[in-house]
């Protein structure tokens, strides 16, 4: 008998997918290689015990959307909290006016911590790098009902055999991003910032205020930098923090410089070209994530890991 629909990846993809599944009685685990789940939705805790959101910046609900109840839902519990539907647009010299958009979510506990409510009543095993899948399927050489990659398509091919990894997945571009976190003794830019997004500058797309998102007003920016000048810096990305410093104070105006910047890496950020299919289902070997369900992104990851424990449900 084999093993559980098995999901390799405890992003909210991989969460969503074995959610879908458990009210149709499938047994399912979900496997990450992490400390704890959570994915690009990236919350590390930094200064004095505070959290920092240093992947996904804030998520999106299309109106209407199945999403959109599950987001309501975690604003309903305090989990998650409306945060702004405005941001500033700069350029290389200093910001230049504002743009309204859809709300934009965020969560005082970090974005993490929404992930962590969708994994409560899942069977979730850390610290479980996986190495191989294969048709059969197999997991690591263990037969299972079915497994799910709920990564991004770079991660996902490394485990498959070629054949499987070009008929799932084929070849798609992902770009990197490095984010930076800049802590300062007091808050020094607009107070009516929430964020900026950055164009036609070399170093920096995006500076979010951290207290301001989470809604505790600490004085900490995170800034993303562009994908070129993150695929020029991924061997040494801690090295990059003077640069972007400089570029958010150029940015913003600043007349204070942070106490204190760390830097992460993202080799795989987001794909420069998501399929509108919700998922990809090839002899038992499924692939969700934000690679699927375009245009949004962890609002994607969500329709997609629920579409494919959906479809399993029916199969398995
Ligand atoms: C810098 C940055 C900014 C972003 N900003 C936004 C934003 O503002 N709004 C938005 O909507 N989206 C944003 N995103 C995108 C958003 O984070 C993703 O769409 C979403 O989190 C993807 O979820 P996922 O479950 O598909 O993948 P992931 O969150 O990447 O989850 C994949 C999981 O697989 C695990 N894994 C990988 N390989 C293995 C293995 N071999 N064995 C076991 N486990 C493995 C990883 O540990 C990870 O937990 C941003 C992303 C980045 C990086």
């Amino acid at each position: 008998m084999p093993s559980p629909v098995t999901v390799v990846g405890g992003g909210i993809a991989g969460l969503a997918c074995a959610r879908a599944l458990m009210p149709a009685g499938g047994a399912v685990r979900v496997l990450d290689r992490g400390h704890r789940p959570g994915g690009r939705m990236a919350s590390r805790t930094m200064r004095g015990g505070r959290v920092v959101d240093i992947g996904a910046s804030y998520l999106t609900a299309s109106d209407g959307s199945a999403f959109a109840g599950v987001v309501a839902g975690w604003v309903q519990r305090g989990l998650a909290r409306p945060w702004t539907d405005t941001f500033a647009v700069a350029g290389p010299g200093g910001i230049e006016r504002t743009t309204t958009g859809p709300v934009r979510y965020a969560a005082p506990g970090g974005l993490r911590s929404l992930v962590a409510d969708l994994a409560a009543d899942v069977d979730v095993r850390r610290e479980q790098t996986v190495e191989q899948v294969r048709p059969g399927p197999t997991v690591d050489g263990e037969p299972v009902a079915a497994a799910v990659l709920a990564m991004p398509d770079p991660q996902a091919s490394r485990l498959l055999d070629p054949a499987t990894a070009d008929r799932l997945l084929g070849e798609r571009p992902w770009e990197p991003a490095l984010a930076v976190v800049l802590g300062f003794d007091r808050r020094c830019w607009p107070a009516d910032l929430h964020g900026a997004f950055v164009h036609d500058d070399d170093t920096i797309a995006w500076i979010a205020d951290d207290g301001d998102r989470r809604g505790d007003a600490a004085p900490v920016l995170v800034a993303h930098t562009t994908p070129g000048f993150a695929g020029a810096h991924l061997a040494d990305p801690d090295a990059t923090a003077p640069a972007v410093t400089a570029a958010v104070t150029r940015v913003l105006g600043l007349d204070a410089a942070p106490d204190w910047t760390t830097v992460h890496r993202w080799t795989f950020a987001r794909p420069t070209d998501p399929r509108p299919e919700p998922y990809g289902l090839v002899d038992g070997i499924g692939a969700c994530g934000d690679g699927w369900a375009a245009p949004s992104r962890v609002e994607a990851a969500w329709t997609s890991g629920t579409a494919l424990g959906r479809a399993l449900a029916e199969t398995t």
